[in-house]
């Protein structure tokens, strides 16, 4: 048997909720927890869970795009 500990973001508006999830394949709660934490989610000691959209938390985000080669894709003038 294998299980999934999927966390949710725990925000929550007046007429919605945030539909934030990480799917985890984490043996426990807390093993869930300390991946979410990694990757920029808010863990409460009440067990709430927030998404880094609403951690409140100033973490600068990864760079969507890595430039590899900076110097190679410069066009060079004629
Ligand atoms: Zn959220």
């Amino acid at each position: 048997m294998s299980a999934r500990i999927t966390l949710h973001c725990d925000r929550a508006a007046r007429y919605a909720v945030c539909a934030a999830r990480l799917q985890t394949d984490a043996r426990t709660v807390a093993e869930a927890h300390a991946t979410a934490e990694r990757l920029g989610w808010l863990v409460r000691p009440d067990q709430t869970t927030y998404c880094p959209h609403h951690s409140g938390a100033a973490r600068p985000r990864p760079p969507a795009v890595i430039q590899l080669h900076p110097s190679t894709t410069k066009e060079t003038d004629p």
